[in-house]
């Protein structure tokens, strides 16, 4: 019992001085994100094996050869997706279920799809051990989107592809906003951030250099 409250003290150290070094000192100061970053143990997302790590300024790996998020780059793509807190949300490529894990503190409800099956049973295991309820993890080919729960306010692309998937553009709300990384994987790929603006018009913004595994499906590699 004693070990477990000295480890629990530990990492929750850690946290902090993530959410200080990490995501303040680079500017983002947005209250409900950085709340959901002191909320959600980064470490009972990665493998066993890495949770010394789980504070690391970078991503790490989880099953499947497939990265757990570096928490800096999730903090951004949940700031420029400008959340609120009644929103839907879409995740594609919820992997560890660590971002979709943020978005659900900080937003109404989330949908991650997630295309290889042990990480949906990863997810899931961890997201209810802590009581996420608000949030549903579908095995499926997130390029496709996930129509039943569409029109989504917020769409954030966990994983690189050649371009944004026609379907996701169909299940953006008007309005809603859409964070993606565009580009190969083995080059440095643009953050590009898409507003839906009316039926058939779309605003796109690029939010620069990011690092991701890559979108594999119908409308992805
Ligand atoms: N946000 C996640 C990132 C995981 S890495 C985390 O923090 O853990 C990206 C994930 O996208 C991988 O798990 C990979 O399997 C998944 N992926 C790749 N192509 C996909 C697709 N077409 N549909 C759903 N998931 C996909």
């Amino acid at each position: 019992m004693r070990v477990m409250d000295e480890q629990e003290a530990y990492f929750n150290r850690q946290r902090q001085q993530m959410i200080e070094r990490q995501i303040r000192a680079r500017g983002i100061r947005d209250k409900a994100i950085l709340a959901a970053l002191a909320t959600v143990p980064r470490e009972a997302f990665v493998p066993s094996e890495y949770q010394y790590a789980a504070y690391q300024d970078s991503p790490l790996p989880i099953p499947g050869r497939q990265t757990i998020s570096q928490p800096y780059v999730v903090a951004l793509m949940m700031r420029a997706l400008r959340l609120q807190p009644d929103d839907c949300v879409l995740e594609v490529g919820s992997g560890s279920g660590y971002a979709t894990a943020l978005l659900s503190r900080i937003v109404r409800e989330v949908h991650g799809v997630e295309r290889r099956e042990e990480l949906v049973t990863y997810a899931r295991e961890r997201l209810q051990k802590l009581g996420y309820d608000n949030v549903h993890i579908h095995h499926g080919d997130g390029t496709m989107g996930w129509p039943p729960a569409a029109p989504y306010d917020a769409i954030m692309v966990s994983a690189s592809g050649p371009e944004v998937p026609p379907a996701l553009r169909e299940q953006l709300a008007i309005g809603g906003r859409l964070a993606m990384p565009i580009g190969r994987a083995s080059d440095l790929q643009s953050l590009l951030l898409v507003q839906r603006t009316g039926p058939d018009s779309f605003q796109h913004k690029d939010l620069g250099g990011v690092r991701f595994v890559p979108l594999i499906g119908e409308q992805g590699w």
